[in-house]
């Protein structure tokens, strides 16, 4: 396949797991509450199954054999630093999120674009590694960004922006994922070394994900009916990404 194929398929799924999942999310906030209410809980735990096959099936495994024996404990630390990385950068947005409410609309935007461009580098650095678990990672990254972007959008409206505006921000920091995609895809190409850290890497950020904004969102619903609804969409999400990067 040619370098430019190649290319072009990266920005497309990087396009799909960021752009397109911001595009869906706008769509939620203009169908309003109703949509959202019915849709969002399922997915989140879809996203939670997904980030995690995602992680541990697809890119730790790929990291560490393309690490070989003789630098498992290095590929384990860019998992953790991965992991720490996003806790850091929550951190920071939370802190000044509570400041004033006209410096919480910058920092959502930059947080999203930095979040977004760290998705599009994951799914570069997964295409380089198999075009398989690039699929794979696209699918776990537009099932947690769809939620996440709504999210996003409801603190940049509650923050005073207007609709329109809110939207095409919100569209603009997407776009991050694409910037990541090919910076990624370029970096690594030229640096092949690379590739078992940015895996494991991006393996961190998206357990953090799974594990610190989604899980904890799945708690807030009480009872046995809904945990068993929950674990379910997890298990599809698994099986989404089991079947992506076993077929492709
Ligand atoms: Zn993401």
């Amino acid at each position: 396949m040619s370098a430019v194929g190649g290319l072009a398929r990266v920005l497309l799924l990087s396009a799909f797991g960021g752009v397109l999942s911001a595009l869906a999310a706008s769509l939620f906030v203009i169908l309003g509450a109703r949509a959202r209410r019915a849709l969002i809980p399922p997915l989140v735990a879809f996203a939670t199954g997904a980030l995690l096959a995602a992680a541990c099936l697809g890119l730790l495994p790929e990291a560490f054999a393309a690490g070989g024996p003789a630098h498992t404990r290095a590929v384990g630390l860019a998992a953790v630093f991965g992991l720490l990385a996003f806790f850091a950068i929550e951190k920071i947005l939370r802190a000044r999120r509570d400041d004033a409410k006209s410096v919480t609309a910058p920092l959502i935007l930059l947080g999203d674009a930095l979040h977004n461009f760290v998705d599009g580098a994951a799914i570069a650095g997964a295409y380089l590694t198999a075009p398989g678990l690039a699929i794979a990672t696209a699918i776990a990254v537009f099932a947690h960004e769809l939620p996440r972007e709504i999210g996003d959008l409801a603190v940049l409206l509650d923050a005073g922006l207007g609709r329109g505006r809110a939207l095409v921000l919100n569209l603009l920091a997407s776009l991050a994922a694409v910037a990541g995609a090919l910076i990624a895809y370029h970096a690594l190409a030229a640096a092949q070394g690379l590739l078992p850290y940015a895996l494991a890497l991006a393996a961190g950020t998206l357990l953090y994900v799974a594990l610190a904004s989604l899980v904890p969102a799945l708690h807030e619903r009480r009872g046995l009916r809904s945990a068993l609804g929950q674990l379910a969409s997890a298990a599809a999400g698994v099986l989404a990404i089991w079947l992506t990067e076993g077929v492709a």
